[in-house]
């Protein structure tokens, strides 16, 4: 059976960045082209615009949001912890649909990274930890793949 996935929008060309741009990963885009993968933009799914401020998740991470421990405040000031609580849930239920069991998902993202996030200065100093998204999938038994793991495997195919 075919192992479906849910992929960060941004990486299959859709301009659902913060920036209104995109960050193409052709061979992550080949595979929503063949039908082996659905986009997903946890952000827009919580109903925020795009263009839209920059977030970062101050006081914590991805997991600790969830918990209620930690906020997403915008470069402005505003709280935006609801829209990205939402939208994760949002972009659960769609994986579960299509009963994924991996997301490949945008590294360093307040959603959507797996391995390091902004540190909440917005100053563009990282510090490990997930985004609200990857933490939810992975609390589901969804595994959360970054690109740069992707890219290594391309690099290094003896290694899949
Ligand atoms: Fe890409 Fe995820 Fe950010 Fe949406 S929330 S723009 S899919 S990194």
């Amino acid at each position: 059976m075919m192992n479906r996935k849910v992929v960060s929008a941004c990486f299959t060309g859709i301009h659902c960045r913060y920036d209104q741009k995109h960050c193409l990963v052709k061979e992550i885009q080949q595979l929503v082209t063949r039908g082996e993968a659905i986009p997903i933009c946890p952000e827009q799914l919580g109903g925020l615009s795009t263009p839209r401020n920059p977030a970062e998740i101050i006081g914590g991470n991805g997991e600790d949001v969830l918990d209620g421990k930690a906020r997403v405040i915008d470069n402005q000031g505003n709280d935006v912890t609801k829209q990205f609580i939402h939208g994760a849930y949002e972009a659960l239920a769609i994986a579960k649909t299509m009963d994924a069991k991996q997301a490949i998902l945008k590294e360093s993202s307040p959603s959507c990274g797996s391995h390091y996030i902004y540190d909440g200065t917005f100053q563009g100093k990282k510090q490990p930890g997930m985004g609200v998204t990857a933490a939810l999938f992975r609390r589901h038994g969804i595994e959360v793949i970054s690109e740069n793991k992707i890219e290594i495997e391309l690099d290094h195919p003896s290694h899949r």
